[in-house]
């Protein structure tokens, strides 16, 4: 049952039609504005813990996503010069997430709402206005013509960067915290040649670091991140050359250089520097953030494209559960999701020094840990296989 009220989403990523799913489930009527021209597909690796399938879940779409975790899971730590051991690869933490695309968690959340949500392509807020009862908002679409209209709500899902946070709360550089870190990620077309196509590896030394991570049914991707003196130098050069002279020396017996060739002919990649957001509030009158735009996680947390589904579902349950009053149900909506973001904020910072250690004592205190993981992995094995 359509409640009438409009709901304004900006931004098509799994934060956006995460919002349209719900809010369309719970009655209301979204729009969605995306600045590029089409919807975009494929991406990089994403793991997705239990509280993700769990919010996958409650968003209705856990049988129509495509999941790519390998049946058997091998991970190696590979040093400077080729040499490897077993190590614990991102797939075998406690919790054993489940192995996605960013892409598939999107083409699930599209499947949900296409032909039953109006989406407009190159399409941006220019203004955004809230007032006592709703929000004004003036678009403006690929063609430079702006429209002014009035929606009931605006939800904020444009990502880091974002534009309705720039234009209802303030300036970036308010929110958004550098990590002084740098991250290129993209799909391989193979596996680094002496692996197997399941293996997972980690190349990690002071301030830089090479993961590749195995999917069940394709290639894997490559997550090259490290943390450059000068961040913003980094931009000024295509990637493969910035790239080049950041992992000079570090080989691994031909391993970078087969990620930097397939980062050559990758067709797509994401090559950015890396910022948390921190915010004191989320909402403002009726136009909330969502996803990276309120909370980014960074990628280190493995938590984004959960928070931004388990954030989506929430605010669902909170506008059901207030229906007469928006303001209430954000109010508690942040309530409730806070204490969950502040615990994987903190988590974050520990797990960026296990993804890019930013010295070579807390390298060493990496590699020591993740040898006592992996041990204790193998010993727990063997014990399965004795009691069996
Ligand atoms: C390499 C990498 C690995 C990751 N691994 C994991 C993981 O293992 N587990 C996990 O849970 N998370 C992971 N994440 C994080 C996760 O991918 C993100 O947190 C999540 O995808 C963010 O979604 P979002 O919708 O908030 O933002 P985005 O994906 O940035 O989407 C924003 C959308 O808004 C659009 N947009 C931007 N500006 C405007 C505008 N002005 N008007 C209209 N549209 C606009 C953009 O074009 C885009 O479509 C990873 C991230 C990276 C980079």
């Amino acid at each position: 049952m359509s409640s009438g009220k409009r709901v304004l989403v900006v931004g098509l990523g799994i934060a956006g039609m995460s919002a349209a799913v719900r809010l369309e489930r719970a009655g209301w009527t979204p729009v969605i504005v995306e600045r590029a021209p089409e919807r975009r597909t494929g991406g990089y690796f994403i793991g997705l813990f239990a509280e993700g399938k769990q919010a996958a879940q409650a968003l209705g779409i856990s049988d129509v996503l495509h999941t790519r975790t390998p049946e058997r899971k091998r991970s190696w730590e590979v040093g400077r010069y080729g040499e490897r051991h077993r190590g614990v690869g991102f797939l075998e933490q406690p919790g054993e997430p489940e192995a996605v695309l960013r892409g598939d968690i999107e083409q699930a959340l599209w499947s949900r709402i296409d032909g039953r949500v109006e989406v407009r392509f190159e399409t941006v807020p220019a203004s955004i206005s809230p007032h006592g009862d709703g929000v004004s908002v003036t678009l403006r679409g690929g063609s430079g013509m702006t429209t002014e209209e009035e929606f009931d709500l605006v939800v904020g899902a444009d990502g880091l960067r974002s534009t309705v946070r720039e234009l209802v709360f303030g300036p970036h550089e308010r929110f958004m915290k550098p990590l002084g870190a740098v991250i290129c990620a993209f799909q391989m077309s193979r596996q680094i040649p002496e692996f197997r196509s399941e293996d997972a590896l980690v190349i990690a030394e002071a301030r830089r670091s090479l993961w590749v991570f195995p999917l069940g049914d394709s290639a894997p991707t490559a997550l090259f991140t490290y943390r450059p003196d000068n961040v913003d130098a980094q931009f000024s050069r295509p990637p493969v050359e910035v790239l080049r002279g950041a992992y000079a020396g570090l080989s691994a017996d031909g391993a970078v250089e087969v990620a930097l060739n397939e980062l050559a002919h990758a067709p797509q990649y994401l090559f950015d520097s890396v910022h948390y957001v921190e915010m004191p509030s989320w909402h403002r009158g009726r136009v909330v953030l969502l996803g990276d735009a309120a909370w980014c996680l960074t990628l280190y947390s493995g938590m984004g494209a959960t928070s931004a589904m388990r954030g989506a579902a929430l605010l669902g349950d909170m506008l059901d559960k207030h229906g007469g009053s928006i303001e209430q149900a954000l109010q508690e909506w942040e309530q409730q999701l806070r204490p969950f973001i502040r615990k994987h904020r903190r988590q974050a910072s520990f797990k960026a020094q296990v993804f890019v250690p930013s010295s070579r004592l807390l390298n060493r205190a990496r590699s020591a840990l993740l040898a006592w993981g992996a041990r204790r992995k193998l010993r727990a094995a063997l014990a399965a296989q004795t009691a069996g």
